[in-house]
């Protein structure tokens, strides 16, 4: 989808495989490396990712759930990766929907204050973090959406990478909603 000069575009595939300016890694508030897409990339990134989260800890004690922390890509294809802390589902009382976008909105932030053109999410939190992904994806896409309509920003790609085809077909129908709500 076409948002002011950005293009909104979903894909099935691996977050560790993209050529991007940034790809967003759904890590937790440590920063120390996890499972799920967060061991994924430290592992095809190698050890300059680590070490560089590392030093982010001694600076500020690791990353607060809903912000954002930019590190170099190592030897991933990506030049850099920001490492973002999503909300762990528990209801959908304590916050978690405001939390989510908040992750999406401070990585978006956090890329264009850097001058990144293109940038790559996987979907935070819908993993291990047992975020509804129905509910998780029309906060994702409606968030970056809002983010892109926005003026004064480099960005000319967000690409939504879904590890099943499951989770893309979910993402597309609620790039569908999205794409409605734009075009009132
Ligand atoms: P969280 O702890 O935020 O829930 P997870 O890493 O457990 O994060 O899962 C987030 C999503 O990332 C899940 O949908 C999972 O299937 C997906 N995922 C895991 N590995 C990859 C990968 N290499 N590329 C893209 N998505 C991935």
């Amino acid at each position: 989808m076409q948002i002011g000069s950005a293009r909104l575009t979903l894909e099935a595939g691996d977050i560790t495989e993209q050529h991007v300016d940034a790809i967003v890694n759904a890590a937790n508030t440590t920063l120390l490396g996890g499972g799920g897409v967060d061991g994924a990339i430290h592992r095809r990134g190698g050890p300059a990712i680590l070490e560089a989260c590392t030093q982010i800890v001694a600076r500020q004690g690791g990353c607060p759930t809903g912000e954002a922390v930019i590190t170099t890509g190592g030897r991933l294809p990506a030049r850099f990766v920001i490492h973002t802390v999503g909300p762990v589902w528990s209801g959908g009382q304590r916050g978690e929907d405001d939390l989510l976008a908040a992750a999406y909105r401070n990585s978006l932030r956090l890329a264009a204050e850097h001058g990144l053109t293109t940038i790559a999410f996987p979907s935070i939190s819908t993993g291990a973090y047992r975020f509804p992904i129905e509910r998780a994806a029309g906060i994702a896409l409606g968030t970056t959406a809002a983010f892109l309509r926005g003026r004064g920003h480099p960005i000319v790609e967000a690409r939504f990478v879904l590890f099943t085809d499951y989770d893309l077909a979910v993402y597309h129908r609620a790039l569908e909603r999205v794409a409605g709500e734009e075009r009132r």
